[in-house]
């Protein structure tokens, strides 16, 4: 027989401090409901460092209330740390929010990404009966926009681009009701009191109709239209037009490069692709990123959308405005940055309807600024994670775990192409959001606002300026001219030590372990350019030991953007003729490439790994010139996946000239391609080309591994984007009883290099 307790338990009371993304996104709110549901006393407040509860009653109660919170937290908001300590309970009953301790340690900054619009105000938006029926601003405090409108810190309504509008009645007791799903949601508008949409010609004049059907108007005539989003203008069209996809593409000078398209919702993104439970996720999720698919046989866009192109970039609406348009176009809509060819994206009115002019036939905007200029985000679902692309809109700028705290304040620069910054505190790292190719004026000069705004938000003056160590980078300059301010210090980082750093510390691998850094190329160490590296090491030191045989690079920059350029100097490197290329160059071209090469003019060499996929693209036929970066790559990928042949082509590790290093001597590869080019099948090549990347991987990994004892090995670099090579290049090592790690959270190309330049200077030795 059991005894039965004869009192119940008795009530505690705690001080809960929770840290991290919890301010602005309907926090204190979902606290308060959670607790009156238990029946718990107490109360909620912000605080300087996140916020504090106070909460009391039952322990099993409160057990629950610690667990669902942390499970059923509101979606945008990012819990970093808990602290639970006890105190004596005080008999409170009822819980209650308290006033907010408005001083914001600058330690403490945190600030929502942007988040897209939540289901409860979806349904609002098409609900006939709502006040918001139809309004595209609608928000609340668990979605809308955030980063893109803070001017200042701490996050209020008067330090956002809202400050301009001044809230009606309704609006202003839904703001101040605790039990509202609207209280203290800064963005809160309604058609009464908010911003409103506008419609203009391709002239910018404001015309007096219904902007959205206007849009509609326009998308069915196969027409362009700028529209204002969240982070900047897009240019859209029917996706399904071939008309209004070409004209979108003469008008924006984008020969190839795929567009995405956006549709209403899931159902919608399954007419177009195949898409998997992760990946289903991925776009719903409210951060609302550009996901990657495979696209269906069948699906309704038109070709040119994404040309020779079997991926699709897909996005489900991520803003009241954006589901509106989605439903009313019924087909698929081309959602594409509101720029000419490289340009950052338009987020101003006044730039936007200048530099857009000529493209767009009509404008939809609104008077609700953008403060801060943000593009959308990328990611494709890899075999063990999905993989950031591009990280942006509705990622940054949340934190991320630095793998050991940073003792100086770091500001990381980040490369000069798909640039990226970030700021270093404590254990946390800020990354930017993608600020673009550095070559452009426009994007340099958003770069360095971009800086200034980050420094004033989140209050943090560097005391390590962390650069590239490419002497000409724009970045680098920037650091120079940093420098002569009291107090900062520079460090460079080597460009493949930074990728490789990066891909440990989002794992928080503290070291050693075996960098496999293979993109397309990076100052070395030793003044050459890098790009097929083996490095050994840690964050503070590491080694070069191994690489590709370095390979002149014809021209430089132009061998980038002409692959055939490569294809020539891999042919003379291994002593064959380059007239042997198959493809449409003039045999006059390839004299004065050769002259070049062999007079070493204006030839630096390069032991790159993404330059021989150019030179395979090239000699296959499959790409000779690009219009855009890793263009030749991309195809020889797509190429390579209808093959499944299972062997390589030969190669050989030796002693390099150092003897630190091994080398791997890709000429034995190169006369191989020769002999099977003019009778091989394409994709068999292609396929086997790729097989030999992975088992040199492979083979030099795994020689590191047993002359050093190390097991951790990362996989980093933008070439180690094809999905194809990284997983072949995974499970073999993964055989071999190697831990392999590969980005998720952090792009694998330069995008993802600031966060690993911050992880260097954080712990070296003279920070
Ligand atoms: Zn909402
Ligand atoms: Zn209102
Ligand atoms: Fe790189």
């Amino acid at each position: 027989m059991t005894v039965p307790a004869i009192e119940a338990a008795r009530p505690q009371r705690c001080v809960i401090h929770v840290g991290g993304i919890v301010q602005g996104v309907g926090f204190r709110p979902f606290v308060y409901a959670l607790a009156t549901r238990l029946g718990l006393g107490g109360f909620i407040c912000n605080r300087a460092d996140g916020v504090i509860i106070e909460i009391e009653g039952a322990p099993s109660q409160l057990d629950s209330f610690l667990k669902e919170m942390d499970l059923h937290c509101p979606p945008a908001a990012r819990i970093e740390q808990i602290q639970v300590a006890r105190v004596p309970p005080r008999g409170e009953m009822a819980f209650s929010i308290g006033a907010s301790d408005a001083s914001m340690q600058p330690e403490e900054r945190f600030f929502s990404p942007d988040v897209g619009t939540c289901d409860a105000c979806l349904e609002e938006l098409f609900d006939a009966s709502d006040r918001r029926y139809r309004y595209p601003f609608i928000n609340c405090s668990q979605c809308g926009p955030r980063f893109t409108i803070v001017r200042n810190a701490p996050y209020d309504r008067e330090r956002t681009t809202m400050a301009a509008f001044a809230m009606c009645g309704p609006c202003r007791a839904e703001y101040d009701d605790p039990q509202n799903r609207r209280f203290h949601a800064q963005p809160i508008a309604c058609s009464a009191c908010g911003p409103k949409l506008a419609a203009r010609d391709s002239e910018g004049r404001e015309l007096v109709v219904d902007a959205l059907l206007f849009f509609e108007e326009l998308l069915l005539a196969s027409r362009i239209i700028a529209v204002k989003g969240i982070g900047g203008y897009h240019l859209t069209c029917d996706a399904s037009s071939e008309t209004a996809t070409r004209r979108l593409r003469d008008r924006k000078h984008r020969e190839e490069k795929a567009f995405a398209v956006m549709v209403a919702d899931i159902a919608a993104a399954r007419r177009l692709c195949d898409i998997s439970a992760t990946e289903a996720d991925l776009l719903s999720s409210a951060r609302r990123p550009i996901v990657l698919l495979r696209r269906r046989a069948d699906a309704p866009v038109a070709e040119s959308v994404a040309p020779g192109n079997p991926l699709l970039g897909v996005m489900l609406p991520y803003s009241p405005l954006h589901h509106l348009l989605a439903r009313s176009a019924g087909r698929p809509l081309v959602l594409t940055s509101g720029n000419r060819s490289d340009e950052p994206i338009a987020f101003e009115d006044g730039d936007a309807l200048m530099r857009l002019k000529g493209i767009a036939d009509g404008f939809l905007t609104h008077d609700r600024a953008i403060h801060l200029r943000c593009d959308d985000s990328v990611v494709r679902e890899t075999s063990n994670a999905p993989a950031l692309i591009r990280r942006s809109r509705g990622y940054a700028p949340e934190p991320l775990r630095l793998p050991a705290p940073c003792r100086p304040r770091v500001l990381a620069l980040g490369g000069h192409i798909k640039n990226t910054f970030a700021l270093g505190r404590g254990k946390h790292a800020f990354l930017s959001h993608h600020i673009g190719d550095l070559g452009e004026w426009e994007a340099y000069k958003s770069f360095r606002n971009a800086i200034g705004h980050y420094q004033a938000l989140f209050a943090f003056e560097p005391e390590v300026i962390a650069h590239d160590l490419h002497p000409l980078y724009s970045t680098t300059e920037y650091a120079r001219e940093r420098a002569s301010q009291p107090g900062v210090r520079l460090i460079g980082v080597q460009h493949h030590h930074a990728h490789m750093a990066s891909c440990m510390a989002e794992h928080g691998l503290s070291g050693p372990a075996i960098g496999v850094t293979f993109d397309g190329t990076g100052y070395g160490s030793d003044g050459s350019l890098w790009g097929g590296e083996f490095l050994v090491g840690d964050y503070r030191k590491f080694h070069r030991a191994a690489h590709l045989r370095p390979i002149p690079l014809p021209g430089g920059e132009r061998a980038i953007r002409e692959p055939w350029r490569m294809a020539v100097a891999c042919l003379l490197d291994c002593g064959e003729e380059p007239e042997k290329l198959r493809s449409s160059v003039r045999t006059e071209d390839i004299r004065i490439v050769r002259h070049m090469i062999e007079k070493r003019l204006h030839s630096p060499l390069t032991s790159s790994a993404g330059r021989l996929f150019d030179a395979v693209a090239a000699l296959l036929g499959v790409r000779g010139d690009t219009t855009f970066e890793g263009q030749a790559a991309m195809e020889l990928e797509w190429l390579a996946e209808s093959s499944n042949a299972p062997d390589g082509y030969p190669f050989e590790i030796v002693d390099g000239a150092d003897s630190r290093a091994l080398l791997v001597d890709t000429r034995p590869l190169f006369k191989a391609l020769v002999d099977a080019v003019p009778r091989g099948d394409r994709a068999t090549i292609a396929r086997r080309f790729h097989n030999t990347l992975a088992e040199i991987v492979d083979v030099v990994v795994g020689r590191l591994s047993d002359a050093t004892g190390i097991e951790d090995v990362v996989l980093t670099g933008g070439v180690f984007q094809n999905a194809l090579l990284l997983e072949m290049t995974r499970r073999k090592l993964e055989t071999r009883g190697l831990a392999v790690y590969t980005h998720t959270r952090v792009p694998a190309n330069d995008g993802g290099l600031a966060f690993g330049q911050l992880a260097v200077a954080a712990q070296a030795e003279d920070a």
